[in-house]
């Protein structure tokens, strides 16, 4: 894939326009605060904006210019996600209390090179609500040169007294069209670049990963078959399917997520079908199964699918039992069989 690099005056971020530009504002009159709080669905950029906040807050471009800059060392380390002022916590695990206090202690060491101190908590939305109270204090009495930036996917799975101490930047998918156009310029192929947009569901983070990584498309595509399979079978099959699919989610809560978003937008899909609505489905390339499915259940059974879908998946966050979940769900959805 080329390497198109988008606006700059918008911290090479495509769309969210919005949230740079008030970043930018709050800078330049000097008004930021010190502690930011990023919300919106997995792969939306909600990293990318705090990275490329950590450049502005950190460039040591002169004042009056663009910074960002990406030239100079700040810019250059921290994109690398390797500046001695920058602690980037919870990408690879969900942190525990002695995590969260172990970054805090780091945070308020005085800079090493730069103005600010920045810690990003990446998933805080996974953090327990003990181990995010321990942030609060820092938050009451922030050193001058700490910055905190938390990303979760909603601003409800943060505590209210995190939140409320927090400046709330809410990040919304992007237009598909601009999806698809930045694919194109990538040299993406057109019919592909315009599927990958429809399905990512707004998220730029989601189509260059589906772009990048040809084996995420062919697991839709053996998902969606799986969800063919269980419509055709009888109660038996099923949990069938539902015992081979949660094993091997095993603990992998991410991948049944995963299966049940994908068949969220399925079924979503159908609905509109049902409705003989004008909207052009997500799963463009599976417009026929769709059309043909939403002929043979009526639209009760359409909706009731979806809703299903979407309660299994609010369940798989508060522990709910995968094998259990998926059995519920199955037993809601229509059978073509007769
Ligand atoms: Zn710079």
């Amino acid at each position: 894939m080329n390497d198109v690099a988008p606006p700059a005056d918008n911290w090479r971020i495509i769309g969210h326009e919005w949230a740079v530009d008030f970043l930018r504002r709050a800078l330049l009159h000097g008004r930021n605060r010190q502690a930011y709080l990023i919300t919106g669905s997995p792969a939306l950029g909600k990293m990318r904006l705090g990275l490329a906040f950590a450049m502005a807050l950190n460039c040591e471009a002169e004042a009056g210019r663009q910074r960002p800059c990406f030239a100079c060392r700040a810019c250059a380390a921290i994109s690398r996600r390797s500046h001695p002022d920058l602690i980037l916590a919870g990408a690879d695990a969900p942190l525990k209390i002695d995590d969260i206090r172990n970054v805090l202690r780091l945070l308020a060491l005085k800079p090493y090179s730069a103005r600010y101190r920045i810690a990003i908590f990446a998933d805080f939305h996974l953090v327990a609500p003990l181990a995010q109270d321990a942030l609060l204090k820092t938050l009451e009495e922030p050193a001058p040169h700490a910055i905190v930036i938390l990303l979760a996917t909603s601003a409800e799975r943060v505590l209210p007294t995190i939140r409320s101490r927090a400046q709330q930047i809410p990040l919304r998918p992007i237009p598909q069209q601009l999806i698809k156009t930045q694919l194109v310029l990538s040299g993406c192929e057109e019919e592909r670049a315009e599927l990958i947009a429809r399905l990512s569901g707004g998220r730029m983070g989601w189509a260059l990963k589906a772009v990048e990584d040809e084996a995420l498309l062919v697991f839709r595509q053996e998902i969606l078959d799986m969800l063919r399979d269980v419509l055709a079978g009888t109660r038996l099959p099923r949990m069938k399917i539902s015992d081979q699919l949660s094993r091997r989610a095993g603990r992998d809560k991410a991948l049944l997520r995963n299966v049940l978003e994908i068949w969220q937008s399925y079924w979503r899909d159908v609905l509109l079908q049902c409705y003989d609505s004008p909207v052009k489905p997500c799963n463009v390339d599976r417009r026929d199964e769709i059309r043909a499915l939403a002929r043979r259940i009526t639209t009760a059974k359409a909706h009731a699918a979806l809703a299903a879908t979407g309660s299994t998946l609010r369940a798989l966050d508060t522990n709910a039992n995968p094998r259990l979940a998926l059995d519920a769900l199955f037993l809601t959805y229509p059978g073509l069989d007769a």
